[in-house]
């Protein structure tokens, strides 16, 4: 059987249905109507775990991708939520934090590693390996030059006064055990978070 519309009752029937979804949108529709435009728009979306970058709490995020790697595809970061499974955090995730798609898309952020040279008022970009071979150079050249072995009174201090070292909070906690193993046993006193700042 088929059925039977006429051209006033198609256009009756289109009205109704764009009334609905309005009406879903504004928050009048059952809960499944608004789950599935939510379903749709990570349809196909690379999810990767992380951690907020802002505060010590360490909220879990999920982000959400498009692009799959290939060398014509650009990965875009378009969505960020908080994480259900974390165990911080269980899927909240402050207002600081749920805007963090507009630090991840600002044009400010650095992303790079760059160096300004002794005496240069500009600041030039270099890669990773080679800021590590500096900075690995430079904590070297430092220690040598500065590392105590005993204070004025001949008690035994083993430090390194001269060289802070700044970590980062959003680390696991092994990540952080281990910072604090090599930073101490370098002798270094000055160590803090970013989560202070
Ligand atoms: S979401 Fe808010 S509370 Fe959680 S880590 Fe980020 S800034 Fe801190």
């Amino acid at each position: 059987m088929t059925l039977q519309v006429t051209r006033r009752q198609f256009f009756k029937l289109g009205a109704a249905g764009m009334a609905t979804s309005s009406m879903a949108m504004m928050g009048f529709a059952p809960d499944a109507a608004q789950a599935s435009i939510r379903h749709f728009k990570l349809t196909g979306a690379k999810i990767t775990r992380n951690i907020c970058t802002y505060c010590s709490v360490g909220c879990g995020m999920l982000l959400y991708s498009r692009g799959d790697g290939s060398i014509n595809s650009t990965d875009d970061i378009y969505h960020v939520e908080g994480d259900p499974d974390h165990p911080v955090s269980r899927g909240s995730l402050c207002p600081k934090g749920a805007g963090v798609l507009d630090f991840i898309k600002s044009e400010s952020r650095l992303s790079h590693p760059e160096v300004r040279e002794p005496g240069s008022s500009e600041w030039k970009r270099i890669s990773w390996d080679d800021a590590l071979d500096r900075i690995a150079r430079h904590m070297k050249d430092d220690r040598d030059a500065n590392f105590e072995t005993h204070d004025e009174n001949g008690n035994l201090v083993n430090r390194w006064l001269s060289t802070g070292f700044l970590a980062a909070s959003a680390t696991t906690n092994e990540t952080a055990y281990l910072t604090h193993k090599i930073v101490r046993n370098l002798g270094i006193l000055s160590f803090d978070n970013q989560a202070r700042v």
